[in-house]
């Protein structure tokens, strides 16, 4: 496959789960605003003084402040080839501009109804030293690494409901907007893991 793919869905889809299979398919790199962002945050460079308050509240960050991390990142080597971006775009002004930067191979939409998603974001934990996401209930972690998890500060339930609203105002219709444009795959991301995963591949595979 030439160009990039993007993972898209609302908060807690499993984007960040499912890359890694993908990463290993494709060879392309993952490009997630969100990790990006909380690198920043953590730096406490200006970007990251700047998008900090957005996050904590659920909203989106700016426009412009995303397309400029974005710009920089494909220049990096490793982008050459396309990249799996995931979490990104979130707008309909950062598909235009992505639209002049990069060509799209297909849009990957990971649905998944609303009932379901505080359940797993709340219950989300991530390990700081490889990244690796887990679940309370759903994908628990080994007991060997249980003392290191963290719970990220913007996964609260009040939270989530400020990131979903803004899911749905700003981020889905853009799954229509990929559907005209031919790219849009739908993926039931209702069930296990594994299944999600493999429905992703055999999609993928057959492009
Ligand atoms: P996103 O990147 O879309 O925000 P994540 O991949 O971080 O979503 O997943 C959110 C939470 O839901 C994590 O705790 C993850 O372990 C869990 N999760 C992901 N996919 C599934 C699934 N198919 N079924 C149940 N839980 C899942
Ligand atoms: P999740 O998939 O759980 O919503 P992310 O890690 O993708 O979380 O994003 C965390 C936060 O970072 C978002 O709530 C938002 O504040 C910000 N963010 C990430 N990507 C973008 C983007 N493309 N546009 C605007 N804000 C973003």
């Amino acid at each position: 496959m030439k160009g990039s793919i993007v993972l898209f869905g609302p908060p807690g889809a499993g984007k960040g789960t499912q890359a890694n299979r993908i990463v290993s398919l494709t060879s392309k790199p993952q490009v997630s605003t969100g990790d990006m962002l909380r690198q920043a945050v953590s730096s406490g460079s200006e970007l990251g003084v700047a998008a900090r308050a957005f996050m904590e509240a659920g909203e989106l960050v700016p426009d412009d402040v995303i397309i400029g991390l974005i710009n920089q990142r494909l220049k990096e080597e490793d982008a050459s080839s396309g990249v799996l971006f995931d979490g990104f775009p979130r707008t309909i002004a950062q598909a235009e501009e992505l639209s002049k930067i990069a060509q799209l191979s297909v849009v990957i939409s990971i649905e998944v109804p609303d009932e379901s998603i505080v359940e797993r974001i709340v219950g989300r934990r991530m390990d700081p030293e490889t990244g690796n996401i887990y679940h309370i209930k759903f994908n628990p972690a080994p007991e060997s690494i249980a003392h290191r998890l963290i719970q990220r500060k913007d996964d609260n339930e009040s939270t989530v409901r400020t990131r979903l609203s803004a899911y749905h105002e700003q981020t889905s219709p853009l799954a229509s907007w990929y559907e005209s444009q031919g790219l849009l795959i739908k993926i039931n991301g209702n069930r296990s893991i594994k299944k999600v995963g493999d429905d992703i591949i055999s999609e993928l595979s057959d492009k």
